[in-house]
């Protein structure tokens, strides 16, 4: 410790880089002290590059010696990007995470600010100093330029933005030459700041009494951290709720977080907010360019929006007057971010609302154990919506696969129950959750199969256009004629994908109209739009399509929902297979009958007693899923017991296995030493061994405590950063895995 060499004169920096410490710089003796806050940006040197990096804090010691100190070379910043709240959540986000601070602060900003760009977007305008007169023409007669300048501006006395007089050839050294001259002067111009008045642009819906106990509820702690589990069924009215709460925060002044999983499949969400409220609602998603990200983060950090609606990253966005943080869909799996920074969204708001002591609403139909069971024990409030608020609940049936012959993947009762339901003038949604026209391509007479040349897994079949398709890694591959084992040409399409089940649904209701909805009829842009649309006029229709219908759109023709095949879900070999299968299949029943049609939902399945199953649609989603938790306390997983995944991946299995195994050892000790209550499994190969040319392996920790396990892994990330393996392994750390 080299101390008080430089007093107060030190600078602690986050930079952008997977290691898991901050940087020292010396302050250059030019800068003034008082501008120097935690949060500010500042460029240094790194290596032989720039790097834009965030002020932590400043100190009197370093590690390195003086000499070895560098200077920090420009401050961007005048007060900080951040504010407290979010660079603490920042800094917890990087500890829990066991994630360096920099990388942590490069996902919570967007790319323009980590690249320097100042935090305004204002537009330069123009405006005249002097009337135009004679005088002044004859002024700037031997200068066409700037008299063409002074004339354009002289007819929009109140300015013109700097893009626009681009656009009609007037150049900026021009305008500069005029305003030298005293001509013209140029302003910076923000939107202003104040919402409109009133709030509402249309009154809102009556609500029912379980929506208006759920309001009161979440009204009497407005001024406070709570959490609280909105819990209703599909159609209960959740949105509604949000939206009361919103109002209410509106009116106090303050800004709604509202963070979605997908809001490119659901565009309706983001109107149904537009329409309702006046002020300005900004949205954040993976569609935005740079400049529309930056825009939307400034303007809910300056408070000209109301309403942030946003996918997992939105989290992160500062707000001047923070109100309510709502999660909508709050179990799904995409608020788990699954590389680089593993974080789960949620368990971050969660962790945010606290911080600004605000009260955030958790919305499901089908909450999370994790969720539940906090919602159980009391830690949050749980609310419910049991009934759907303008429709009825839609009825179930399960349908034995078994001996049945099928076609287009369905048995003769469901093709009846489709005719039927066509014929009264409804739409039918057939859910499969494959796309692609078929998962396998099989030699009939070898028995050879399509497989990856880079994973371990089958190529799936694809027609239009034919091509050969993993769909883990992304390679592709033209489809052979022969069999590259024994020269065959007798190459079959083995098990059923949408674009099969599109092609024979076309042959037995060659009437009508088919609509396929998955990632590969939507990839041209607008082409879900135009589905959706179609859908929305509401004539006959079969919608064919995986997960990307099942989630929360409103389709308010569909009566008969059937889900072709929920085997799969019955016997995956994750531990959160059976709550995933539940959810998936009450978000997809949730389309059917959402309209004064009552609804139908119709399950295919070679397992018509499997218990879980018969639970889920007898009893619904709460009795189903303490059955489940029940099984996660007898089996010590989550929410009883926590988990940790460290990961590796390499060349050669050896080493990924080498670098866990030795992980494991370093690990055994610590607990050994520390008396920590952790258990360690594996390493063992991942589930998918071999990905995209990579051997994957795994380390499980588990234990009852969260602390013995940030203990051991304080421990036991220091461990991997320094073994030799550490840089020929790619290798991560997963606190509360979603997938294993
Ligand atoms: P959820 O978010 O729970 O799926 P929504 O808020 O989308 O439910 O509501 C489902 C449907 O019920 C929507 O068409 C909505 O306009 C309607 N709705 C919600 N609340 C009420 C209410 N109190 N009275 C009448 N209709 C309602
Ligand atoms: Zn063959
Ligand atoms: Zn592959």
């Amino acid at each position: 410790m080299h101390a008080s060499e430089h007093p107060g004169r030190i600078l602690r920096m986050a930079l952008p880089s997977p290691l898991r410490r901050l940087f020292d710089y010396r302050v250059p003796e030019s800068w003034s002290q008082a501008t120097l806050v935690p949060g500010v940006r500042i460029s240094v040197p790194f290596g032989n590059r720039t790097l834009i990096g965030l002020l932590v804090e400043q100190t009197d010691n370093s590690e390195l010696a003086p000499e070895q100190l560098k200077t920090a070379i420009e401050l961007i910043d005048s007060t900080p990007l951040l504010p407290d709240a979010l660079l603490e959540l920042c800094r917890w986000c990087a500890d829990y995470y066991h994630h360096s601070l920099g990388d942590t602060l490069s996902v919570a900003l967007p790319a323009l600010l980590r690249q320097g760009h100042a935090t305004s977007l204002a537009e330069p305008h123009w405006r005249c100093l002097q009337p135009l007169d004679d005088k002044l023409r004859q002024q700037l007669q031997r200068a066409p330029r700037q008299l063409q300048a002074m004339e354009e501006l002289a007819r929009h006395p109140k300015g013109v933005s700097q893009p626009l007089l681009a656009s009609l050839g007037i150049s900026t050294p021009t305008l500069k030459t005029l305003r030298e001259k005293q001509l013209l002067v140029c302003e910076q111009r923000e939107e202003p700041v104040h919402w409109p008045s009133p709030l509402l642009h249309e009154a809102p819906l009556p609500l029912n009494a379980d929506q208006q106990g759920a309001l009161d509820r979440i009204e009497c702690d407005l001024d406070r951290f709570h959490c609280h589990l909105l819990q209703g069924v599909t159609g209960s009215g959740k949105t509604e709720v949000y939206l009361r709460c919103i109002e209410q925060v509106l009116l106090q002044g303050k800004q709604a977080l509202v963070l979605v999983p997908e809001i490119g499949l659901t565009p309706q969400t983001l109107q149904r907010f537009r329409q309702r409220f006046n002020v300005p609602t900004a949205a954040m998603h993976s569609g935005l360019n740079d400049r529309e990200r930056l825009k939307a983060w400034l303007d809910a950090r300056s408070g000209r929006a109301g309403i942030l609606i946003g996918t997992r990253s939105s989290l992160f966005t500062p707000l001047l007057r923070p109100g309510i943080i709502i999660v909508d869909e709050e179990h799904d799996a995409s608020y788990k971010q699954q590389e680089g920074l593993r974080y789960n969204a949620r368990d971050l708001a969660i962790y945010r609302a606290k911080l600004e002591n605000i009260p955030i609403v958790l919305g499901s139909a089908t909450p999370s154990l994790e969720s539940l069971h906090n919602a159980l024990q009391q830690r949050y409030s749980q609310l419910l919506l049991p009934q759907r608020a303008a429709a009825s609940h839609p009825h179930y049936e399960l349908i034995d696969l078994r001996g049945q012959p099928l076609v287009a993947g369905m048995t003769p009762a469901l093709q009846g129950q489709v005719e039927q339901h066509l014929a009264q003038g409804n739409q039918v949604l057939l859910f499969l959750n494959r796309r692609g026209y078929a998962p396998t391509l099989l030699c009939h007479q070898c028995g050879w199969v399509a497989e990856c040349r880079l994973c371990d897994s089958r190529m799936t079949l694809h027609r239009s256009p034919p091509h050969l398709h993993c769909h883990h890694c992304d390679s592709q591959a033209p489809v052979p004629f022969r069999c590259p084992q024994c020269q065959s040409e007798e190459l079959y399409p083995v098990g059923q994908g949408t674009e099969r089940s599109e092609e024979e649904l076309q042959q037995r209701f060659p009437k009508r109209s088919i609509l396929r909805i998955d990632r590969d009829s939507t990839r041209r842009k607008d082409a879900m739009g135009k589905l959706l649309k179609q859908i929305q006029r509401g004539e006959p229709a079969i919608l064919l399509g995986t997960q990307m219908l099942a989630k929360g759109h409103h389709f308010p023709a569909v009566t008969l929902v059937a889900i072709l095949d929920i085997d799969g879900g019955l016997f995956s070999t994750d531990f959160r297979g059976l709550e995933r299968m539940g959810q998936l299949l009450l978000q997809v029943a949730g389309r059917a009958g959402r309209a004064d049609r009552q609804g139908s939902v119709a399950i295919q399945t070679h397992n018509p007693e499997h218990p879980a199953l018969l639970q889920l649609i007898h009893q619904g989603y709460e009795p189903f899923a303490r059955t489940l938790l029940q099984e996660r306390q007898l089996l010590g997983l989550p929410p009883f017991q926590y988990l940790v995944l460290l990961r590796g991946e390499a060349p050669a299995m050896a080493l990924s296995q080498q670098l866990l195994a030795d992980t494991r050892q370093a690990g055994e000790a610590q607990v050994q030493t520390a008396g920590l209550k952790v258990s360690l499994l594996g390493p063992i190969a991942a589930p998918m061994e071999r990905r995209q040319g990579r051997y994957r392996s795994q380390l499980l920790l588990q234990s009852h405590s969260r602390r013995d396990l940030h203990q051991l892994l304080q421990v036991l990330v220091p461990v991997m950063e320094a073994h030799p393996l550490g840089r020929k392994v790619r290798w991560s750390v997963d606190v509360d895995p979603q997938e294993m």
